[in-house]
This record gives structure tokens, sequence and C-alpha cells, in this order.
């Protein structure tokens, strides 16, 4: 290379932004340190595949480092570590800093709940003598994607004397699966021909349970009849529990390495569990932190952050009243003064479908934690768009830690768009960044991101915890 050009590649290292591959830049114990991380998140991934899957494994690694139930008349002293269990579905944890609350706090905000089938309020029905659970999709799905496939029953049922029952069947090896069929092909030129939207149909989207019928019997729906029989037997239940219950259809398979250099993890429900278990592993490890770090597990995303146990309710604010008022200071007067990390997936690039995405605002697997001014759709519409300074807090705290990080919008202007919890956090007066892992293949059975990126969101989220 003659004179001129390294003047040239000095100039473009010291002006130009290029994100990089971390699998280039970061040394080898670096990237070991993301491989011996991922293998924690793998476990989390199989033991929590629903919101209160998470929310139960996440308490028992809380309560395993000292976390207690929050008591809102305790007194409470840096370092000390509280939880908020929001009825099973959500989770607030929270580590006492050493600054006063008025400073404000550090906010890791994700969501447990990802796409799924959920059972209808009356599921079970017999149809030329199978039985099926009729189905109600959850979040956005491409419905063609969960015909065929080995799925699990995940979820709890309330009984008419309010006992309430946890039903987990097709997870071990031994249990028998559940399915949608799919039409065959030698039959299927008519479905071929409607669009990718319709050629399976949410009302068609049943999951066969059952095929022989109840012994001795000669009246109809004996199929039917035979699993209601299975049930009662095994969780003491009738048919109109299912009012009562909240029963999620998910895939079976559990993570895996991806790639022959296992470089990556494929499994159901990475949106939103690759943020929920970096900010939860993150507020495990912050020590005692300067300013008080919370880390939040939401439900209801998926479906616009609605109900109580959603971020769209008054549940955050409320704790944060409680804890302001320990210290006898004033809920908002925290809020103020708050930033928050609203931990959420990106759309990674994707080769094989470039024509969404603009290379330049695109996020890149293994290119680290991607970090997101702000979501929404069309004329940046529903998002909270984060403020010029918050991003500049948030990029300045990853470059002293070293957090490899990149940026990325949810593909091209008018291609499409999503939202994350950042706005109804941004609502409550906190500053509110996006940040979180890419992925490809988002909202399928199965997802794909990279081992590095997700150790990269830890740091992220560790790093902002332990602000000065
Ligand atoms: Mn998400
Ligand atoms: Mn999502």
């Amino acid at each position: 290379m003659d004179k001129k050009n390294n003047a040239a590649e000095a100039l473009r290292e010291q002006l130009c932004f290029t994100t990089k591959n971390g699998g280039k830049v970061l040394s080898a114990d670096v990237i070991a340190a993301c491989d011996r991380y991922c293998e924690g998140y793998k476990e989390f991934l199989d033991a929590a595949k629903t919101e209160r899957e998470a929310v139960i494994t996440a308490i028992a690694m809380a309560e395993k480092q000292g976390f207690v139930p929050f008591d809102p008349h305790a007194e409470l002293k840096p370092g000390d570590k509280v939880y908020l269990n929001n009825r099973g579905k959500s989770l607030i944890l929270a580590v006492i800093g050493t600054r006063p609350i008025t400073d404000g706090v550090t906010i890791a905000a994700a969501h447990v709940d990802s796409p799924r089938l959920d059972l209808k309020p009356n599921p079970l029905y017999e149809d030329s003598e199978l039985a099926y659970f009729d189905t109600h999709y959850y979040g956005g799905i491409k419905k063609y994607q969960w015909t065929a496939i080995p799925l699990a029953l995940h979820g709890v049922i309330v009984r008419k004397d309010g006992t309430c029952v946890t039903v987990t069947i097709g997870e071990d090896p031994q249990d028998p699966v559940f399915c949608v069929t799919d039409l065959l092909p030698h039959l299927g030129a008519e479905q071929m021909k409607r669009t990718a939207a319709e050629v399976v149909k949410g009302e068609d989207l049943n999951v066969l349970i059952g095929s022989r019928p109840f012994l001795d019997d000669e009246g109809s729906e004996a199929v039917k009849l035979n699993i209601l029989s299975i049930l009662n037997k095994k969780y003491g239940i009738t048919e109109a529990d299912f009012l009562s219950a909240e029963l999620e259809i998910v895939p079976v398979f559990g993570a895996r390495d991806v790639g022959l250099d296992r470089s990556m993890i494929g499994a159901y429900g990475h949106d939103d569990r690759v943020c929920a278990y970096p900010a939860v592993t993150a507020i495990l490890l912050c020590g005692t932190p300067a300013y008080t770090a919370v880390t939040i597990l939401a439900d209801k995303e998926e479906v616009g952050s609605n109900g109580n146990t959603g971020m769209n309710s008054a549940f955050l604010r409320y704790f944060i009243d409680d804890l302001a008022a320990v210290f006898g200071a004033k809920g908002h007067h925290v809020l103020s003064r708050s930033l928050c990390l609203s931990a959420d997936v990106n759309a990674a690039l994707d080769p094989i479908y470039p024509e969404v995405m603009v290379r330049s605002n695109a996020a890149k697997l293994n290119h680290g934690v991607c970090i997101t001014k702000y979501t929404g759709s069309r004329g940046k519409s529903d998002t909270s768009d984060a403020s010029a300074e918050a991003m500049g807090t948030v990029r300045r705290i990853l470059d002293e830690k070293d957090v490899l990080w990149q940026t990325g919008e949810l593909g091209k202007v008018e291609a499409g768009g999503g939202g994350t919890v950042a706005k109804y956090i941004s609502m409550l007066d906190v500053d509110t960044v996006d940040l979180g892992v890419p992925v490809l293949s988002m909202h399928a059975p199965m997802e794909i991101v990279s081992k590095i990126d997700v150790y990269m969101a830890h740091k992220a989220f560790l790093a902002t915890m332990k602000r000065d």
C-alpha cells in the first residue's frame, strides 16, 4: 500500500462509522465468554417457553442471589434486592443504589410473552371421529408456519373450586405431542392459489389431540368424551374449566446450536427472551449500583401491551411510587430522571430477503447489540423516538465498557414496521432508548440469533446499570 492510501485509510478509520463483525474484532477469550454465557441462555429458553414460566424461572434465579419480595412498608438500603411478582405473568426486579432515589433509576425492560396459539375459551370439539383443540392465535404469526410441526401445551387451568392446576404436555420425551395438520400437495392445488396470509386461515389452526373413542360408548362424540375422561383423570377438570384457563400451544423443540461453527442459537421465543435473560443476569451481577437498577419482564407486548400485566398499565408506576415512598420521595420525581433501555429484538439483515432493508441502517448478525432510535411505522407513527441526548448517554456507556454495538431500523421506510414497550415507558416521562438483539426469522416457530449478540446485550444492560 502506498503512502497516499495509508493516509486515506487512517482518515477513514478516524471519520467513518462502520460496524464490525464480532467474530473478527473480539478476542478468542471474549468469544469463548459469549459461548459460555449462551449455555445458560439455552437452559432458560427451554425452561421458560411462556410468560408464566419465564417469571417463575427468573424469580428462582433472583432468589438464589438474595432477592426477596418487595414490601412497600419495609426500609431499604443500598444493595438490597427486591422483586414484585405481578400476577405470575410479569415481574419487576430491583437493586437499591447508593445515590438518592430522586436521582432516578436505570431500567431494562424486556417482554416474556411470545407469538403462539392460545386455546379458545371452549376449545374441545370432535369432527369426523377426530378430537381437536380450537385455537385463537396470539401475536403476529405467519399461520402456515404452525402446521405440520410438533406442538406442546403449556398453561394453567383454574378449576370450579378455585384451585389452579399447571399443565405441561409435550416437553418430556415420554409425553405425547400435538399437531396442526396441513393438506397434502396432491390435493393442495386450490389451497396453493390463495395468498400466503390465507394459505392456512386463522380459523383452521385446530390442534389434533385424539382419535380413539371412549370404550362402551354408543353415543356421539365418543372421541371427545375419551379426551375429557383422560383430562379429568389427570387434572381433575371438566369441560367448563377451559373457560378459566390460559393454555398456550408452543413448538416442542428446545434451543439448539445452529451452524457447523455453532455460532448461532435456534429456538422458539427469542423474541423477547433473548433480551429478558440478559436483563435478568445483568441485574443479578450489578452489585450495589450508583443508580437503583430495575429489570422488568413484561407480558402482553405481542398484543399491544394492554391488560394489567402489560406495560400499558400502571404496575410500573405504582411500583416506583411505592419505592420512592420508602425514601420519602415522590414517584414522578424518580421517573423524570430515570433512564430506560427498552430491551427488545430487532430484525437482522437476511441476505435472502435484502429488498426490505437498507443495508446502512440494518442490524447484522454478529455485529453486536442493536441500538434503535425509533421503531413505529410510516412517518414514525407509534414510537417514542429517543432524544439525541438519551442516545448519546447510551452510546457513551457502551463505548466505555467495550460493548460491541450497531444500529438498525426495522426495515425500509414504509416497508412495514412494529413497536416495543418503549412508548409506554417514555409516557411516564422516562428517557427511553430501544436496545436489543438482531433476530433472523422473527416470530417464526424457530428464530435465530448470534451468540456474540446475546452476550453483548447482557454486557450492555450491565454497563448501563453500573453507570456512575
Ligand atoms: Mn419483541
Ligand atoms: Mn415480537
